[in-house]
């Protein structure tokens, strides 16, 4: 075992979005600041070069703090008040100055112009090391302690650090990072996955993989207790696409960060009910059925979608789901089979048996309760001198750049207190 023996101002443990953003901000700061940033893997960095499909979608085009903050189903109060610091706007001119050139999509989804995310790894690294900070890799660190001196860190290979603040930027998920911060007393909220696809088997979405439809997506069937004691609906709107193992695409991720920790508790079996035309109710669909029947009597109703609203192989599978035969024509069905049908389109349930077969979960829901950090620094308020930014924090959002500007805004404020 050996000891370092200057100790470091602010030691940053790992090396990623949001460990290398507090280092940088930290160093600007203060210049003369002794900063060590310890990593555990080899290549530092590693989420931000896979992000985006190795595009990296660095923030989301909002500038709202109001607006943004709505879309992180956890720490959404406590980003409000901290866009006020530091927002996308901030994000996208930080890397603008730094030489990164930028696109916005359509949609708000802001990306390098190179398209690639070894632009924004470049600008991370280039910057912390012209800025003077250190970085180690391959130094899980499995211990911290604290005491009036300071702190004092231990990796995986028995190496000892000690500093005088530290920053925990462990992202989610990783068990031996929750208990660095569990062993000074913090409380952890139990990590599951956000951000995931449905495994529906149901013969109704056979042969429709590749579909894309707007529509209306709920978790229906009583999820978890908590859920179904709460009574809250967890709705929400967008396209939908139908794979070869379920669903898929914005509606169905957006389901799954604000449901994560029901589709947990309910180990991802339930019921989501689809509501095809989100514009309808059972009623106001019942009623437009009533009139087709009566304008066009002895078409086929498998063959004719009134509203030409939904594909055609989708409007003949949901039919088919509803009983309807391909040979029966309008006038053959009773107001009860055209409720029954119109149920089934604006409230149709389908059972999810599980996550989606690859490995797509993209954040984690739980982390570092934020009850217990103050928002105007990310410092500790059980542990004076220690800081918490990004993913390891309960703080989780919806894909389009979300997560990361959480990571840049939190980073940010913990970095400017730091260097105070
Ligand atoms: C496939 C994929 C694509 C994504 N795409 C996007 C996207 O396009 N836009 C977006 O906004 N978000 C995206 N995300 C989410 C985003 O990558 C994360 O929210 C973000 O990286 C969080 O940053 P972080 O620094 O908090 O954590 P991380 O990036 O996870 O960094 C934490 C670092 O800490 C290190 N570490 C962990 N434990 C220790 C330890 N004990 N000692 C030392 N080091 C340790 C890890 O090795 C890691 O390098 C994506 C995620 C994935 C998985």
């Amino acid at each position: 075992m050996s000891t370092q023996s200057n100790p470091f101002d602010l030691i940053i443990v790992g090396g990623g979005a949001a460990g290398f953003f507090a280092a940088a901000t930290a160093a600007r700061a203060h210049p003369g600041l002794n900063i060590l940033i310890l990593e555990r893997s080899e290549r530092p960095l590693g989420k931000v070069r896979i992000s985006g499909g190795g595009r990296c979608n660095l923030t989301h085009a909002c500038f709202d703090p109001q607006e943004m903050s709505a879309s992180y189903p956890r720490g959404s109060k406590e980003l409000r008040a901290a866009f006020e610091h530091f927002q996308p706007r901030d994000t996208m001119r930080w890397f603008e100055k730094r030489g990164v050139e930028m696109y916005t999509q359509e949609d708000g989804c802001v990306f390098p112009l190179s398209d690639d995310s070894q632009t924004i790894i470049d600008c991370l690294m280039g910057e912390a090391e012209q800025l003077g900070v250190r970085l180690y890799t391959g130094c899980g660190i499995r211990s911290l302690q604290h005491n009036e001196a300071g702190f004092r860190l231990e990796d995986k290979n028995g190496k000892v650090y000690s500093a005088t603040k530290v920053l925990l930027a462990v992202g989610g998920g990783s068990k031996s990072a929750y208990a660095l911060a569990a062993g000074l007393g913090h409380t952890i909220l139990p990590p599951v996955p956000s951000l995931f696809t449905f495994s529906v088997p149901d013969p109704r979405l056979q042969g429709l993989a590749g579909i894309v439809v707007d529509i209306e997506l709920s978790l229906a069937a009583n999820p978890s207790k908590a859920w179904e004691h709460s009574k809250r609906k967890i709705s929400v709107e967008g396209p939908l696409l139908i794979t070869h193992w379920g669903l898929s695409g914005p509606a169905v991720l957006k389901l799954s960060a604000w449901g994560a920790r029901d589709l947990a508790d309910c180990g991802y079996k339930c019921g989501v009910q689809i509501n095809w035309l989100p514009d309808e109710t059972v009623e106001t669909l019942l009623a437009e059925l009533l009139a087709v029947r009566a304008a066009v009597p002895r078409q086929h109703a498998l063959t004719h979608d009134p509203s030409a609203r939904l594909p055609v192989r989708l409007w003949k599978s949901l039919l088919a789901g509803a009983g309807i035969q391909e040979s029966e024509a309008w006038n053959e069905l009773s107001n009860k089979r055209l409720r029954i049908l119109a149920e089934h389109l604006t409230r149709g349930i389908f059972h999810v048996q599980g996550k989606g077969p690859y490995k797509d979960e993209f954040v984690t829901c739980g982390g570092v309760s934020l009850k217990e950090v103050n928002f105007k620094t990310m410092e500790s308020r059980l542990v004076s001198g220690l800081y918490f930014a990004g993913e390891f924090l309960d703080i989780d959002g919806l894909t389009g750049g979300y997560n990361f500007q959480a990571a840049w805004t939190t980073a940010w404020l913990a970095g400017m207190a730091m260097a105070g």
